[in-house]
């Protein structure tokens, strides 16, 4: 019996040490995290039980390290630590009397919603963001600044000149989320995992492609003495700190409850007997969030309690995570089957009994890959429990029953399951290589005509799939060239009212802009996004592009800030591609836009009305053209030499003799800092005006 219990402690220390490789290191789990957190607890009772079976590198000692070797170390200044878990409101409210139990006065405490990222501390020094380091293994991470400094909502300084550690959570939208997974295929399952993940890029250019968001929810300020955790908040707030608009304080009885707080829309004062129904209520708020939370933290008030209550080496005493729960139904796997995406990747999906999980009926569950199938043993004919986590993804839990008949589980097959060519393997995932396999021209023409991409009503994949079988659809351009009446007559579903629609929206796309065209391409990695940034930088046609890539140049798209060399190499071998091309000019002869026309971006924001002139090397930014993009975006105009006209010098280290120049023509020399300062204020401004 010991020797099982001591074999299983062994097993699960190895599983959990596993999954906290992939889930920190790789941002990609292979299982979900209700069932992550119940083989934890199943550890935890157990080394509780018999302390010595217990590892010394057990899970539940320290906390899940994200450190990676490709980015420098730094060390914590303060312990940055997970979470004591509590799955009931009634075992909240055990832990706040438990803590209550243990000071002669009473306390209150603070209940914040617990945003699903990536943990990041800001060090600022003399109110100046100094470094931003990940949660690492607690006592040291990575330094990500580069990173972190193109998230706008990050202030590269405060109002204050304080030093100060900073905590928050780095995240991603749902809908952005959506949107980047729609236009690219991320291979990230959810926002937590992609926002991980693009805060560790080695290349700060790959980090400025995915519209990340800050939370700030403790901060340790220098000399400033704060005496709870909500006027902890607020003073975050002065400093210009962005903050969650939610928040709760639980008081004791006969305490003063403030009624509201300017600083929180969402602002509720509570005595511990409605702790019960404000974790319902929260519960089913989360639904309406653009951003995923996994559970509420409860945290002590006040800030002397909280340093008499200390850590233990996993997480501090003075703070608890309630952990929503996941809805989650079973039922069985008919079949397992693969897709083929536009890019040729081939994702196992398992077609499951339809079953109602939180409100919809899911009857498709993505497996991902290989790897996730064999970790699960997934097979067919296997009763699994499917969630939604996050209300995101449908994903399996574990298996409840394993068919007996079948395989251990199930294998990729070899060939494309829609043109029979073999695959190629690139990373976890196989791709089809055949570019005219009918899959992917299938997808290919269904992402072209998405919302979000070109939008054209009427052709949804129904469409598509009667064109395509009637032979009239092989690729993209022949959408304005179909012959709609002749094509559709007698189709079944297709009535002269339909087909009227049909062709209103083919001839209304033919009014895109060239941002939305060249995206609606399906090229990876270039989204909309992307070609607002080739635009800006001057790139404002198909031709400037297709030179660049015939003269092997797409070097040059690399150096533009938030591009990197990824995206440019994919661009550049994508449009050396004689279909590519092909399908190019003869986008171009149906009269689509394929250039944008310089728009006057002057006259609107800070710096409109000025003229500068960008000079000398700079800290922050590189390549220079990220400051010049920065004027333009902001309303001004930029200009390559100093001339009478002039009114702004930007100048960095070693500026030359433009320095001279511009003082005699009376410019105004802005240093670095300065203008970050200016900068900031303009993002303000940009926020409060909207
Ligand atoms: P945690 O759940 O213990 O929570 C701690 C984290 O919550 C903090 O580091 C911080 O980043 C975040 N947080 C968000 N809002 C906060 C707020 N208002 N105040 C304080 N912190 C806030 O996270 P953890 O320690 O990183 O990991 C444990 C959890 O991660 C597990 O419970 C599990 O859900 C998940 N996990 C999953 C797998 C998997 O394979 N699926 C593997 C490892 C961990």
């Amino acid at each position: 019996m010991s020797k099982d219990i001591q074999q299983e402690v062994h097993k699960l220390t190895d599983t959990l040490l596993s999954m906290q490789h992939a889930y920190y290191r790789e941002q990609r789990p292979f299982v979900s995290d209700r069932e992550y957190d119940r083989l934890f607890d199943r550890l935890q009772r157990l080394e509780q039980q018999y302390p010595e079976y217990r590892r010394k590198d057990s899970p539940t000692a320290r906390v899940g390290s994200d450190l990676s070797s490709q980015l420098p170390e730094v060390s914590h200044t303060i312990p940055v630590l997970s979470l004591d878990k509590a799955y009931s409101s009634s075992e909240v409210r055990q832990w706040m009397d438990r803590t209550r139990k243990r000071f002669s006065r009473d306390l209150s405490f603070a209940a914040e919603e617990k945003i699903d990222g990536a943990a990041i501390v800001l060090y600022y020094r003399d109110g100046v963001l100094d470094q931003a380091v990940t949660r690492g293994n607690g006592y040291v991470g990575n330094d990500v600044t580069g990173n972190v400094r193109t998230i706008t909502q990050v202030p590269l300084r405060l109002t204050d000149p304080v030093t100060a550690a900073v905590r928050g959570e780095v995240f991603l939208g749902i809908s952005d989320f959506r949107r980047l997974g729609d236009q690219r295929e991320t291979g990230y399952a959810n926002p937590r995992n992609l926002a991980a993940g693009s805060l560790r890029r080695v290349k700060s250019s790959e980090t400025a492609k995915i519209p990340l968001q800050l939370c700030v929810y403790e901060g340790y300020i220098e000399g400033i003495y704060l005496a709870d955790h909500v006027e902890m908040l607020q003073y975050l707030a002065y400093l210009g700190l962005p903050l969650s608009r939610h928040i709760g304080v639980l008081y004791p009885p006969g305490s003063v409850r403030p009624v509201g707080n300017q600083h929180f829309s969402h602002w509720r004062s509570m005595s511990f007997d409605e702790l019960e129904e404000y974790i319902r209520e929260s519960t089913d708020a989360r639904e309406s969030r653009d951003y995923e939370i996994d559970g509420l933290v409860f945290k002590v008030n006040e800030l002397a309690a909280r340093e008499e209550l200390g850590y233990t080496g996993h997480h501090p005493r003075w703070a608890v995570a309630f952990k929503f729960e996941s809805p989650e139904a079973e039922t069985v796997i008919e079949r397992i089957e693969t897709q083929v995406g536009r890019t040729g990747r081939i994702t196992p999906v398992a077609r499951v009994k339809p079953v109602r999980i939180g409100g919809s009926v899911v009857s498709n569950v993505t497996l991902h890959n290989q790897e996730y199938i064999r970790m699960l043993e997934i097979a067919e004919g296997d009763r699994v429990s499917v969630s939604k986590r996050g209300d995101v993804i449908p994903a399996v839990e574990r298996i409840v029953e394993k068919d007996s008949q079948a395989e251990p589980h199930w294998e990729m097959p070899e060939l494309c399951p829609s043109c029979s060519s073999g695959l190629e393997e690139k990373g976890a995932h196989l791709f089809c290589v055949n570019p005219l396999c009918p899959g992917q021209v299938f997808e290919r023409i269904r992402f072209f005509c998405a919302r979000g991409q070109m939008d054209i009503e009427g052709f949804g994949p129904e469409t598509i799939k009667v064109l395509i079988d009637r032979g009239l659809l092989k690729d993209i351009p022949d959408i304005y060239e179909i012959d709609y009446d002749a094509a559709l007559e007698g189709v079944g579903g297709f009535g002269q009212k339909k087909i009227a629609a049909l062709k209103r929206g083919v001839e209304l796309s033919r009014r895109q802009p060239f941002a939305a065209v060249l995206p609606s391409l399906g090229i990876s990695d270039i989204g909309r996004h992307a070609v607002e940034l080739f635009i800006q930088a001057g790139y404002r046609s198909i031709d400037d592009l297709l030179q660049l890539a015939e003269n092997h140049e797409e070097q040059k798209l690399a150096e533009i800030h938030g591009i990197g060399e990824k995206l440019a190499c994919s661009l550049g071998r994508a449009l050396r591609d004689p279909v590519m091309r092909r399908r190019i000019e003869r986008l171009r002869s149906a009269g689509l836009s394929l250039s944008q026309e310089q728009e006057d971006t002057e006259g609107s924001g800070v710096f409109s009305g000025q003229t500068w002139c960008v000079t000398g090397s700079f800290r922050q930014y590189k390549p220079r053209s990220r400051a010049q993009e920065l004027i333009k975006r902001h309303g001004g105009k930029v200009v390559s030499a100093v001339s009478g006209s002039l009114t702004h010098l930007l100048a960095g280290e070693a500026s030359g003799s433009k320095l001279e120049k511009a003082r005699a023509v009376g410019a105004r020399i802005v240093t670095e800092e300065e203008f970050s300062g200016m900068l900031q204020d303009a993002v303000r401004n940009d926020s409060s005006n909207q």
